[in-house]
């Protein structure tokens, strides 16, 4: 999946480059920079120093020595100061440049800590748009997975707002779904005890040799409907998109979407379907067809299928919106 938030420690991150959020002097300092230093050991600091130092917005390479990365891209992201001194610009240009850097290097796996977000002040959520809004313009263009390595919880571009609607509609939901009124189960006894053999009825026996197949059955399984990668082929010619543009807006890799093309009976993971689903702007009932394709369905006992069903119903189909709002409540994110 090309862009990916995780909760984790970067330092722990097994990717070809992890980017450091440096000061100017590239020479080591507190939070997630003192947490590379030590954990790459004073190889790292000993190259840094051979660097000259680094301007705002720009990033530098050096090894990863002792980390599990190849690389540690050095960037300085902008100190905030009210937010009117170019904060914005210097912050998408440490993402810009830091991603140039790791496709020169030929990475296919990067990793960021939220930079600007610590003792440089950037407001949390407003340095996790700019983030996700340049990392994803740059994967428009180029094939790589990122990830956002994110240490706090509180990190959420989704308003307060948002966030209660959601809550709202998550327990709405849930209490729908776990409904068990005295009425309803007093009905299904009642049922149970005037229809005592179908309740009580024993699974059939199974046969005791295998028969041979039933031709009706042949004729049947021959006529099956289309596949759930015929239907994602058609939708994708409907909607007048190109392959790219609609994988790319489904947060999926090329390689997945080749398999899925290239497999009639491809079997993807419910996250990928809805992926499409959004990426395609598929309205409620056509999202239930492509889900049951794949076969699966959205329940109102998953937080996960009433979140993604809280987006469409509301005709919001922005991806990166959707992903925030399921790592805000802690959920797997859509795409590959
Ligand atoms: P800056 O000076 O750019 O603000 P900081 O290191 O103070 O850099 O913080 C940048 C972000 O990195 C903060 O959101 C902080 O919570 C996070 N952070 C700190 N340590 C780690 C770590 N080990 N792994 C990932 N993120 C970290």
């Amino acid at each position: 999946m090309p862009l990916q938030m995780v909760r984790n420690d970067i330092t722990r991150m097994q990717v070809d480059a992890i980017v450091n959020a440096a000061n100017p002097t590239l020479l080591g300092g507190g939070g997630v920079d003192g947490a590379i230093h030590r954990a790459a050991g004073p190889g790292l600091l000993a190259e840094c120093r051979t660097l000259g130092g680094c301007r705002t917005g720009e990033a530098k390479l050096t090894g990863g020595y002792n980390l599990p990365c190849r690389y540690v891209i050095h960037t300085v992201g902008p100190i905030w100061r009210g937010g009117q001194q170019g904060e914005r610009a210097a912050l998408t240009a440490c993402y810009r440049n830091s991603l140039q850097l790791a496709v020169e290097q030929d990475c296919e796996t990067v990793a960021f800590p939220l930079i600007s977000a610590g003792v440089y002040g950037y407001p949390k959520a407003e340095a996790l748009q700019v983030a996700v809004e340049t990392i994803e313009e740059f994967l428009q263009q180029q094939e790589l997975t990122v990830y956002l390595v994110l240490f706090d919880r509180t990190v959420y571009t989704i308003s307060e707002q948002l966030h209660r609607e959601i809550a709202a509609f998550i327990d709405d939901r849930y209490v729908e779904a776990h409904t068990d009124s005295r009425a309803e189960q007093s009905r299904r006894i009642a049922i149970q005890q005037s229809c005592p053999e179908v309740f009580a009825a024993p699974m059939p026996a199974a046969a005791p040799s295998a028969p041979a197949v039933d031709p009706d059955l042949l004729q049947a399984v021959r006529q099956m409907d289309e596949s759930f990668s015929q239907m994602l082929l058609r939708k994708i010619d409907e909607s007048g998109m190109t392959d790219a543009q609609c994988y790319k807006r489904a947060n999926i890799s090329r390689k997945l979407f080749s398999k899925i093309r290239s497999d009639l009976h491809y079997r993807p993971s419910k996250p990928t379907v809805l992926a499409f689903a959004i990426a395609l702007r598929l309205p409620m009932d056509q999202t239930r067809e492509l889900l049951c394709k794949a076969g699966f369905a959205l329940s109102h006992s998953s937080k996960f299928d009433i979140i993604v069903e809280y987006f469409i119903s509301h005709g919001n189909y922005d991806i990166c919106q959707v992903n925030e709002a399921l790592f805000a409540f802690d959920q797997s994110l859509l795409g590959g």
